[in-house]
């Protein structure tokens, strides 16, 4: 790869002030200051360093996040703030060009993955595979067996098919948990809706492989992962 395509990727700047960085001699490649943009390097086998800080090229980077309320599960939005402008707040050295696997609405909080890997991205969520969600669930107040005996047969949502089978645990009272592998719009308010309770509050404890640990992410905190997370 180029060299000042690689510091564009490691978002150290854009493609011209890259060029400039180059031309101030700021730039180090494997510890030798580099100042033309055409060099070609290793990406895979570089460190960079800018400004003290080194630089490793990684094709693909995975982060999570628990999303708290308030925020659209989108890269970018003209009126409302979005999770990706809190990811790039708090992690302004990552990579650019990472996007949310899947969507939470906006008054859900818990576990987005975010990457760059379009491939694992459309994998976790094409119906086929049947990727679990599951969900930690506040309503308006409780189910009764029957209620859960349809939720976990499958319901009909709006006008549409009836959703596939899925597991829910009762805590008792007005909580529960649900895994479901589909991922239609407003699937989870809209299943406990058609059981006639409303969803005061949803929360997304699992993804696939991946867990909320609430001690280890606290709400709005985002944590890097190792992509043996899930494969
Ligand atoms: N189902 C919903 O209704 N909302 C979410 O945010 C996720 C699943």
């Amino acid at each position: 790869m180029r060299l000042d395509k690689l510091l564009v990727e490691l978002n150290i700047g854009t493609r011209s002030e890259v060029k400039a960085l180059l031309k101030k001699g700021l730039i180090f490649v494997d510890g030798q200051k580099a100042t033309k943009p055409e060099t070609k390097v290793d990406e895979n086998a570089v460190v960079i360093s800018y400004q003290g800080k080194e630089y490793t090229y990684q094709k693909f980077s995975y982060y999570v996040m628990n999303k708290p309320k308030g925020l659209i599960t989108a890269t970018e939005d003209a009126h409302d703030r979005t999770v990706m402008d809190l990811f790039y707040e708090k992690c302004p050295d990552a990579p650019k060009g990472l996007a949310p696997v899947g969507r939470l609405d906006k008054d859900t909080t818990g576990l987005l993955l975010i990457t760059n890997d379009g491939k694992l991205a459309h994998e976790l969520l094409s119906p086929k595979k049947h990727v679990d969600k599951t969900y930690f669930v506040t309503l308006d107040g409780q189910l009764s067996a029957e209620d859960i005996a349809a939720l976990e047969a499958g319901v009909r949502i709006g006008e549409g098919d009836l959703t596939a089978p899925a597991t829910v645990k009762y805590e008792g009272s007005n909580t529960c948990y649900i895994t479901i592998h589909e991922g239609k719009f407003h699937q989870v308010k809209r299943m406990f809706f058609a059981v006639g309770r409303e969803v005061l509050e949803l929360k997304r404890t699992s993804f696939g492989q991946l867990t909320l640990d609430e001690e280890d992410l606290p709400i709005g905190h985002i944590n890097k992962l190792k992509c043996e997370s899930f494969y």
